[in-house]
């Protein structure tokens, strides 16, 4: 079985060159050797676009023709709707109970985005509440690898946090508690002193070096102890690490090697800053958009020599140039043997060229809106089956399956 990805995207605007790179690139990477599940945050759009509604409503299948356009392919990949399950909002609300207030109102996301979003009122409960649904997705489909861009890599270290307090708390089988002092009894008394004292050593430094000594003391046990069961073994790894079993696994983050894409004034290529290239923006107005980009302010007139470490464009030639072109700016720039806009033409070619796949595909899917629809239909579906079994694991482990 192929182990399970997860990410999300908020339907707040067409899709930026900062989002591929960011994460669509990966997003289309992963689909051959994982299963991958895809969805649109409509949930996660409205804690900042609570009074935008039509903005959310517009975007939510431009954006699913937006990662179909980058490659997405929804024969291998689950693509979905937040809002159409339910199940996301249960576990977040099972999971809002045990999550100190504390975790959540240190994340930096939290303070940037209030900061950022000057002009909305952000002291919402459900704002506060981002990071925990966005724990919820993940977790519902016990992803293990969400790709992100950088600025959500905290969410992603919260979700690890949650999951593991969860475990914690409720990752106990009935009558877990006889069964860990029956197997251990059976290590014999020296043995059991000293698995007990490994567990110990990891619950207080988490070290790796107690995690393997604790394990070689089980299966020394496993090879000596008569009929010693491979459900002992099982057990006594579970609790070394303080859990009696994993009803929530932890995810890791994935990075790509441009995590924080810049956009036209240098800051982060986002919608909220105005300084986004779209996806599918028409090739007259990149090239206007990139000839019109500051360059490096020292650089006044054509005949200063300029440094390309104060200039934005600079930061657009490595993505997207060859060695040989970045070498080609970084001479003409230092010497003023380039003017700017002979500079910023490699990227304009470079982003137009880029973009001409995914406007092909993305006209093939606009002629066909029922077919998008279509295709998300199954996706939510297949994601429900996920979701339902998880919630079940989830209500039985809280003990609340009556
Ligand atoms: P924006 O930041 O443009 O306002 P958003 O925050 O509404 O977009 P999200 O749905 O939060 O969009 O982000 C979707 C994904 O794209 C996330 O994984 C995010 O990390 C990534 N991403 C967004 N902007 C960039 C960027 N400039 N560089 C790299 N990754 C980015
Ligand atoms: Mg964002």
């Amino acid at each position: 079985m192929k182990s399970r990805v997860l990410s999300g995207m908020r339907p707040t605007g067409a899709l930026h060159l900062g989002h591929y790179h960011g994460a669509l690139k990966n997003w289309v990477r992963l689909q051959d050797d994982y299963d991958c599940f895809y969805f649109v945050a409509d949930w996660h759009a409205l804690t900042t676009h609570y009074e935008d509604r039509e903005v959310i409503e517009r975007n939510v299948y431009d954006m699913v023709i937006d990662w179909l356009a980058a490659g997405v392919d929804p024969e291998r990949a689950t693509l979905f709707i937040q809002s159409r399950l339910p199940e996301h909002a249960e576990l977040f609300t099972l999971l809002a109970m045990g999550t100190p207030l504390a975790w959540l109102e240190r994340m930096p996301t939290y303070k940037d985005q209030m900061e950022k979003l000057k002009d909305r009122d952000l002291a919402t409960y459900g704002f506060l509440g981002y990071p925990l649904l966005q724990a919820a997705d993940i977790l519902i489909y016990k992803a293990a690898y969400v790709p992100v861009g950088e600025d959500q890599a905290p969410h992603v270290e919260i979700t690890r946090e949650v999951a593991r307090r969860f475990n914690h708390l409720y990752g106990r089988i009935p009558g877990f508690e006889q069964k860990i002092a029956a197997a251990i009894v059976r290590l014999g008394k020296d043995d059991a002193r000293y698995y007990e004292k490994q567990r110990k050593a990891y619950g207080e430094t988490g070290s790796a070096e107690a995690i393997a000594k604790g394990e070689a003391i089980v299966r020394k046990a496993a090879a000596n102890v008569a009929d010693w069961t491979e459900d002992e073994t099982e057990l006594l790894l579970g609790h070394l690490k303080g859990s009696g079993k994993t009803v929530l696994p932890e995810p890791q983050v994935l990075l790509t090697e441009t995590a924080k894409l810049p956009g036209l004034d240098g800051a982060k290529m986002s919608k909220s800053y105005g300084n986004t290239i779209a996806m599918r923006e028409e090739p007259a107005e990149v090239t206007r958009k990139i000839r019109g980009m500051k360059t490096d302010p020292q650089r006044g007139r054509r005949t200063d020599p300029g440094d390309p470490e104060r200039c934005p464009v600079w930061q657009f030639h490595q993505v997207y140039s060859t060695p040989e072109v970045k070498d080609w700016v970084v001479q003409g720039c230092t010497s003023a043997g380039i003017g700017c806009l002979d500079c910023k033409q490699p990227v304009i070619d470079a982003v137009i060229a880029e973009q001409a796949p995914w406007r092909e595909r993305a006209a093939a899917y606009l002629d066909e809106p029922k077919k998008v629809h279509w295709l998300v239909e199954a996706g939510t579906e297949r994601a429900r089956l996920v979701a339902r079994q998880t919630m079940k694991d989830v209500r039985l482990a809280m003990g609340l399956a009556y």
